[in-house]
């Protein structure tokens, strides 16, 4: 795998707002690629492969067969991959569809950003162009964290590249582009977000400065949100500064430790909204410093005042067929030791395959309404609904 860029278009959104960080950065070493970063590149591999068969070439099925079966052979390959492919082909082929005569189509398209961040390339996922829209496509595996796609530097910088090397074929006839983020294992929905050439270029151009100190350094250190996947964001002093600073709460602690006159002992339910937002960072920091701890102290490290202890574990058999075999040779009978449970709504839809599934059992299939959980604002997800949730239970689940 090639090195990372020091600005890396999937680090822009950091590195436009603490310019430090690349450098800051560099002292730290790379953690090695993790399962969910391999899983990712097996599941963009398996996307490539069905998006050059819809679009690019005709892959005789036999052939297709046996590149899906090498990829399938990978050790952390999952059958979700499958189901998450199909759902990014047929986002991009309603995309085709959506053109008034057959887009051109590429997958995996690696661009050139360096008139923009020194050093820089990139991979888009899809190019489309068709009428007068350059299209890109961005497939993200992960469940963790929803990526928007509105405002997105990463996609910004992908266009900008595909721009530069679609410009030379299809000229002046590129009037705008449009930049999707499809991340099918927590929305099925794709978002988009779409600018003129024009709009585009100024940007591009608003930009360069940033980069150009972010990649020369030592740059500015500026915390926020963006702290969250920096590899330095354990040490960074700034980041403690800003947590410590009690900046983020100085109206509440400095000005309500005593009410003011007029002003109520007790906090309103805006103001506790307000307090949420601004802790939020305060326990991201906290939670990331508790895990630079363990690792460092489980690395033969001392952090003066805290140690590690065992955690909680259950009791466990050391071996449970042999544990077993002795209680019902003690005349215990068997039936009482057992019990006879079904696999799970999961397993069986693994066992059966997802088409048999769905034909076979589909209309069992209820999902229960999920626990009410507490969420920023700007969750995608729809607000909590008791009185949906009242009915779905009368009414035997929703879809
Ligand atoms: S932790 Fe935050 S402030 Fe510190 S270098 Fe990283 S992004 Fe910048």
């Amino acid at each position: 795998m090639a090195a990372h860029a020091k600005c890396s278009p999937s680090a822009a959104y950091r590195w436009l707002e603490c310019t430090a960080a690349p450098t800051f950065e560099e002292q730290f070493p790379e953690v090695a690629a993790s399962d969910y970063a391999r899983e990712g590149t097996l599941a963009h591999s398996i996307c490539e492969l069905y998006v050059r068969r819809e679009f690019v070439e005709a892959i005789p099925k036999r052939t297709f067969n046996a590149r899906l079966k090498k990829l399938q052979a990978e050790e952390l390959y999952d059958d979700e991959m499958l189901t998450t492919a199909e759902v990014y082909v047929e986002y991009l082929r309603e995309k085709a569809l959506g053109f008034k005569a057959t887009p051109f189509v590429a997958p995996e398209v690696r661009v050139d950003l360096t008139d923009y961040i020194p050093e820089c390339f990139g991979t888009c996922d899809c190019v489309m162009f068709g009428d007068d829209t350059l299209h890109i496509t961005d497939y993200k595996h992960g469940k963790g964290v929803p990526v928007s796609a509105i405002g997105n530097p990463q996609m910004r910088l992908y266009a900008l590249g595909a721009l530069r090397l679609y410009r030379v074929i299809f000229g002046d006839s590129i009037k705008r582009v449009s930049m999707a983020i499809c991340q099918p294992r927590l929305s099925s929905n794709v978002e988009e977000d779409s600018m003129t050439v024009e709009e585009l270029l100024a940007w591009g151009e608003s930009v360069k400065p940033r980069a150009l100190e972010a990649f020369n350094g030592p740059g500015e250190f500026v915390p926020g949100e963006h702290c969250r996947f920096c590899r330095g964001r354990e040490r960074c002093r700034a980041r403690a500064d800003e947590q410590t600073s009690l900046e983020h709460f100085k109206s509440f602690v400095a000005e309500n430790a005593e009410p003011k006159p007029g002003q109520s002992a007790i906090l309103t339910d805006a103001e506790i909204g307000d307090l949420l937002k601004r802790g939020a960072e305060l326990v991201q920091w906290y939670t990331d410093l508790q895990a630079y701890a363990l690792g460092a102290i489980l690395g033969g490290g001392v952090i003066p005042g805290f140690k590690v202890v065992e955690g909680r574990s259950n009791r466990a058999f050391s071996d449970p067929d042999a544990a077993l075999q002795t209680i019902e040779a003690a005349g215990y009978d068997r039936a009482m030791l057992y019990d006879y449970k079904p696999k799970s709504l999961s397993e069986l839809e693994k066992l059966l395959g997802k088409k048999d599934f769905a034909a076979t059992v589909g209309d069992y299939v209820i999902k229960p309404p999920g626990k009410p959980t507490l969420v920023p604002e700007t969750d995608k997800r729809p607000p909590y609904s008791p009185a949906a949730v009242d009915f779905a239970e009368v009414g035997g689940g929703g879809a």
